[in-house]
């Protein structure tokens, strides 16, 4: 379904002078954390910690530069779990400022992914740069078959992260969220933990299936055993041919067969137990990261407000400074 690359710049010529389009806040609830999500964000911040030469440095900065290209993909294949396992690894350990990250990444500014179209931006500021990124899209989509309004964005900075839908008379844009800050090397940014929810639940996904015609009923316990006879780069395929599949792909059970996640420290920061968030959990709408009302002595908390952790509270500017990576 992808558009050829040439037919991009007519379209943004195109795009410049037609009307800007009204702006609405989306909401999405981001749902309880899986065990995948809490060592997704684990594998972030590990991440970050480990290319923070490059992540660091204000060159990579800009949405055209290489390094942020190679980042870029690096976060979204985390958040969707998307990996495909090596032998042929060259990179130098420990990584330092010679290392080049060498897995592969898409040349332009917008492409598919999992079923999202991204768009890199230089900054997500302003309601205008957030148009600019929806123009890019509009440009990209085109006249092609794709439906308009079938339409979901992932526009991302190096900083920053927005989730836009699509529609005929308004465009409706998340808040924006931080995807890299000073402190994603130790702590995982509200940005990527919103992407991996998005890319690893129903969370703001269309609901498809009714699409999916298979001509005989496979018990989703068959899909799972084939899942776990793939290799990692197989399954993921599997996964992203049929949604029948991609929801066993996402289930806990097809992930952590033997495995068992003990501690969610990173994405349930209070005490790292999951037990009892559904009745008297609370989500932080800054970070999203969830805590046990008792834990924060909340017991008598009522659901009209809006609740800031304190760790946010603390910590108002998430800022990205060169050299900053703690
Ligand atoms: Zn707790
Ligand atoms: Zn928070």
């Amino acid at each position: 379904m992808q558009k050829p690359q040439h037919m991009l710049s007519e379209y943004i010529c195109k795009r410049n002078k037609a009307q800007a389009k009204q702006f609405e806040t989306l909401e999405i609830d981001f749902g309880i954390p899986t065990p995948m999500n809490e060592l997704q964000e684990r594998f972030f911040t590990d991440l970050v910690f480990i290319w923070r030469f490059y992540v660091d440095d204000p060159s990579t900065w800009r949405y055209n530069s290489p390094i942020f290209r190679v980042l870029c993909v690096a976060f979204l294949r985390l958040a969707a779990w998307d990996f495909e396992v090596s032998s042929n690894c060259n990179v130098e350990l420990p990584i330092s400022f010679a290392s080049i990250p060498l897995w592969n990444y898409p040349d332009a500014d917008v492409y598919w992914f999992h079923g999202y179209l991204v768009v890199l931006q230089d900054e997500l500021e302003s309601i205008a740069m957030i148009n600019g990124a929806v123009s890019k899209a509009e440009s990209y989509i085109g006249d092609s078959r794709i439906r308009y309004d079938d339409v979901r964005l992932i526009v991302i900075s190096p900083r920053h992260l927005v989730f836009v839908e699509l529609s005929l008379e308004i465009v409706l844009a998340s808040r924006r969220l931080v995807l890299l800050s000073n402190y994603s090397a130790t702590q995982c940014s509200s940005g990527f933990r919103a992407l991996a929810r998005i890319l690893t639940s129903n969370c703001w996904k269309k609901p498809r299936a009714h699409r999916e015609k298979w001509p005989v009923n496979m018990p989703p316990e068959i899909v799972q055993m084939i899942l776990h006879k793939l290799e990692p780069r197989d399954a993921i395929v599997f996964s992203q041919a049929s949604f029948a599949a991609e929801q066993c792909y996402y289930a806990p059970e097809s992930q952590f067969q033997n495995i068992d996640v003990r501690s969610f420290k990173s994405s349930i920061p209070c005490c790292g137990k999951r037990t009892g968030l559904e009745t008297h959990g609370i989500c932080c709408s800054e970070c999203h990261a969830w805590q046990h009302l008792e834990c924060v002595g909340l017991e008598n908390y009522s659901s009209d407000h809006r609740y800031v952790c304190m760790g946010c509270q603390g910590r108002a500017c998430m800022v990205l400074d060169p050299g900053g990576i703690k």
